[in-house]
């Protein structure tokens, strides 16, 4: 199905919100003492709701922090922006998630991760998700969300609830290559896949989702599979959306890359809400790249998501890519 405008209600996003802690140095690790700045906010689905309610549409977030200053550094920014908080848990036993990252000479990226034993990973089906979800509108799952044990339950009630109601959902693979998902996390992402209006994927994903070699082949099959709309994100090549009644590429912008992350994330959250508040593809996709392009100008992982007025002023203001 289309996707389902803004005014069936609020696209909800599950999964890990964290804190990220970023070494200002290039090099390896974490093995000797060094300077760090941080914490910001962070999480791929934090990330995704962050940009999707900065733009204007309307944003809803299910999730857990801790009660501590980390939490809190989330929840005032999701609020700031304009998300509904009313679905995340506040924990009261486990910290805030965190992930501290270092950039190497050659792009590649070193992690710590506490997700799994943090706050992050404890929410679940509390009478507040399900009155948010009750008169939400659209649900995007992050496939990193998937690695959490309590999240495969939440997605699939949500997803449930919001079809029911004439709501529609989407999906950014959003796979690490390093992470092998067991059999039975395949197999929700295969099940996520096949229900899914909208799909997201950047690189390989195209093909891992579609289960098929090759862009044009991996699209048909996507097409085929009932998928209305497949948007391939091409890092600094800009991205391509395929429908039925074709593609429509947009370039990308020039811009002076000082940290990638986020980029696909507020890409996406960019782009859902320009289609949810009734805009072309060709519309949504120029604020998508805006979107992923002007976070990528910022150190930090969401600092440089944009509101409508200063994503059309670096659409004004920037080259793109001929
Ligand atoms: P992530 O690394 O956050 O998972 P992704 O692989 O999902 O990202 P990308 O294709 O890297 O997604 O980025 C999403 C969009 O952001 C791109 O389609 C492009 O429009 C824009 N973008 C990303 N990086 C750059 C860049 N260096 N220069 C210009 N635009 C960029
Ligand atoms: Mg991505």
């Amino acid at each position: 199905m289309e996707l389902a405008p803004d005014s069936l209600g609020p696209t909800v996003c599950v999964g890990e919100i964290l804190v990220e802690i970023v070494a200002t140095t290039i090099g390896d690790g974490f093995r000797e003492a060094q300077p760090l700045v941080g914490p910001y906010p962070s999480g791929a689905p934090a990330i995704f709701i962050d940009q999707c309610g900065r733009i204007g549409g309307a944003a809803a977030m299910i999730g857990a922090v801790g009660d501590d200053d980390f939490g809190r550094v989330n929840l005032d920014r999701l609020m700031r922006d304009g998300v509904d908080v009313s679905g995340i848990a506040v924990d009261p036993m486990m910290p805030t998630g965190s992930a501290f990252v270092r950039y190497r000479a050659d792009g590649s990226r070193d992690f710590v991760y506490n997700i799994a034993t943090s706050a992050a990973a404890r929410f679940g089906w509390t009478a507040a998700v399900a009155s948010l979800v009750a008169r939400a509108g659209h649900l995007h799952v992050m496939g990193s969300a998937l690695s959490m044990p309590n999240a495969w339950g939440v997605i699939e009630r949500a997803a449930e609830v919001i079809k029911a109601r004439g709501g529609s959902l989407s999906l950014d693979p959003n796979l690490r290559k390093e992470l092998r998902y067991d059999d039975a996390t395949e197999a929700q992402f295969a099940r996520l896949v096949a229900m899914s209006d909208l799909l997201l994927p950047s690189g390989e994903e195209l093909e891992r989702a579609a289960g098929v070699a090759g862009e044009a082949a991996a699209v048909a099959r996507l097409l085929d599979m009932g998928l209305t709309e497949i948007v391939l994100k091409r890092g600094a090549e800009g991205a391509t959306c395929f429908r039925r009644d074709g593609r429509t590429d947009a370039a990308a912008f020039v811009v002076n890359e000082v940290d990638p992350t986020g980029a696909g994330d507020c890409f996406g959250g960019a782009y859902l809400a320009s289609r949810r508040l009734g805009m072309t593809v060709a519309e949504a996709l120029t604020y998508g790249c805006a979107a992923g392009a002007r976070n990528v100008t910022v150190r930090g992982p969401m600092e440089g998501a944009g509101t409508r007025a200063e994503l059309d002023d670096f659409i004004r203001t920037t080259k793109r890519r001929v």
